[in-house]
């Protein structure tokens, strides 16, 4: 006899932990994600396979590998790349503690006297700390009004890999077979591009600029703006997208080391193979 619903299906794997977003689900498409009446989102514990795609380097690299696993673990998330960039941070944390608890070994080498110490992190305290940053101030400018908005995980690790890119190619000219001006030629070219790259990432953290007649939206028209407007004006906004990401940023962790006392801090990338290493 066959059966068609799996009697297995009861056994599957069970939300560990509810996580409630920075964002509390604004930013996102609509289509991207399922939100629950109390916003908290069931967060499933990593499978065999999500463990294994997230340990391929490569797909680390393209951000693939963190995509499936979110949409495997967090299923009310349809399309993680959609994900607004103070959001991620949360995600990932959320995982690592429904997989394998909240307890997180680092290792840490003291800057002023090499002591190699083990540090005990709960995650937690780190989750609580992770707070929405205030999209809602805007730029007043003469006749125009700047607003801000977070960046997609798509944009931002589209932008990441192609700034890499550049800067792989900036380190390759010193050995390569070319004359010094061909060199400089090319090692200008590049810094150029890694500008225009910045730009490009800035246009997306702009939700709109107002003017007197005019609300614009379409980041093609945003980037123009920006490559054309004043100095001042551009590091202004810089300096507020700049604010804007180190506040949802995590935040670095206070060690003091157990040989000579030395206080420091240590920051934290949750976007590698190691944060999710199985805890021992
Ligand atoms: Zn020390």
């Amino acid at each position: 006899m066959t059966q068609t619903a799996n009697p297995l299906r009861q056994f599957f794997r069970q939300p560990a932990i509810y996580l409630r977003l920075p964002s509390g689900g604004n930013y996102w498409p609509e289509k991207d994600i399922v939100m629950t009446p109390n916003k908290e989102l069931p967060v499933l514990p990593m499978t065999a396979i999500d463990e294994i795609t997230y340990r391929t380097p490569d797909a680390l690299f393209n951000g693939q590998a963190v995509i499936s696993v979110i949409q495997s673990c967090i299923p009310a998330i349809k399309n993680a790349w959609s994900a607004p960039s103070l959001d991620v941070n949360a995600i990932l944390v959320a995982i690592r503690i429904a997989s394998y608890g909240h307890n997180m070994g680092i290792g840490t080498t003291c800057p002023k006297c090499q002591n190699e110490d083990q540090y005990e992190l709960d995650l937690r305290n780190i989750l609580d700390q992770i707070a929405s940053p205030d999209y809602s101030e805007t730029i007043s400018h003469g006749d125009l009004e700047i607003a801000f908005q977070p960046i997609s995980y798509k944009n931002q690790n589209d932008t990441n890999q192609m700034q890499f890119e550049e800067q792989r190619m900036i380190r390759a000219i010193p050995g390569s077979d070319l004359t010094d001006e061909e060199k400089i030629a090319k090692l200008n070219a590049a810094l150029k591009r890694i500008t225009e790259l910045t730009v490009e990432a800035m246009k997306f953290n702009i939700a709109s600029i107002k003017t007197p007649q005019a609300l614009v939206t379409e980041p093609e028209f945003i980037e123009e703006f920006l490559n054309n407007c004043d100095r001042n004006l551009f590091s202004k906004i810089r300096d507020r997208v700049i604010e804007l990401r180190i506040a949802s940023d995590l935040k670095p962790i206070a060690i003091t080391c157990s040989n000579c006392s030395n206080k420091y801090e240590q920051s934290m990338n949750l976007d590698q193979a190691s944060f999710f290493e199985t805890a021992s």
